[in-house]
């Protein structure tokens, strides 16, 4: 079990819409600012979506650069850029901000339902996106959806497209995909491989709640933001995403957790040095 725990926040997303939350960051300025909020609420690391000025969902390299540069002007928080990108998107154009050498990415371990819509993530996919990060000293952090995905995980290990220290992101409750149930995670869990840092956490308000208390007592790390949860409690709207990262932090320290800051998660991970 790592001492420290490691608050990711979602800031963004793809699929949240500024209708549905308000206070959803969708410009770089926004985005900038989002994180540095979260990052002074005790988020160490920003998995980052960006977005044209409309709100549209991107890959393109040159919005994601633009971030990066805000975000990095004023906190130094750890950047894990998406590669999950949007559901119709190609491989190739959810690739794209790997070519910036951010310190993360993530990496999608296989195909998954998404409500009504799905990302295709065939092994040769996943092996072109691992050598990709390797290629470009990225960490990936190997998102799974469901159990066959910690399998398929397991695939590329084997082949040596991955390294150590591993980090997974769990991510349940994907409508169409595994729940979030504490039964489930701590399965999951015990499948990884021994050693692996691991953050969990459950899709929509209440299993996003309860899959803080879930990943603690496994160990693992916590993620929150508004692509994974747009409330605070039941029918009551977040004001922020540095509303939900205070009581990650709250709820962490009151487990007896110190929050890892992102000189720890660049130990913890053996990030590159950037
Ligand atoms: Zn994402």
């Amino acid at each position: 079990m790592s001492d420290k725990v490691i608050i990711t926040c979602a800031i963004t997303g793809a699929e949240t819409t500024r209708d549905m939350q308000p206070a959803l960051p969708i410009t770089p300025e926004e985005i900038a600012q989002g994180a540095f909020e979260a990052y002074e609420a005790g988020a160490s690391v920003l998995h980052l979506h960006v977005r044209y000025d409309d709100g549209t969902p991107t890959q393109d390299v040159a919005v994601f650069k633009k971030a990066i540069e805000l975000v990095r002007a004023k906190c130094d928080m750890v950047i894990e850029c998406t590669t999950g990108g949007a559901a119709w998107m190609t491989p190739e154009e959810r690739l794209q901000p790997v070519t910036l050498n951010p310190e993360m990415a993530s990496l999608d371990c296989g195909t998954v339902n998404f409500g009504d819509e799905y990302i295709v993530n065939t092994l040769p996919i996943m092996r072109q996106f691992a050598q990709a990060m390797r290629d470009h000293g990225v960490r990936p952090t190997l998102e799974c959806f469901d159990l066959g995905h910690v399998y398929a995980s397991h695939i590329l290990i084997k082949e040596g497209l991955l390294e150590e220290p591993f980090h997974y992101g769990l991510v349940l409750n994907v409508p169409g995909a595994a729940k979030y149930e504490v039964d489930v995670l701590e399965f999951m869990v015990r499948k990884l491989p021994k050693g692996a840092h691991f953050t969990a956490f459950g899709i929509g308000g209440k299993a996003n709640v309860d899959s803080i208390y879930g990943t603690l007592a496994l160990g693992g790390h916590i993620r929150v933001g508004f692509e994974d949860n747009i409330y605070y409690s039941k029918g009551r709207l977040a004001k922020s995403n540095a509303e939900l990262v205070e009581r990650a932090a709250r709820i962490a320290q009151d487990c007896g957790r110190e929050l890892a800051r992102p000189d720890d998660v660049r130990a913890m991970l053996k990030l590159r040095k950037a």
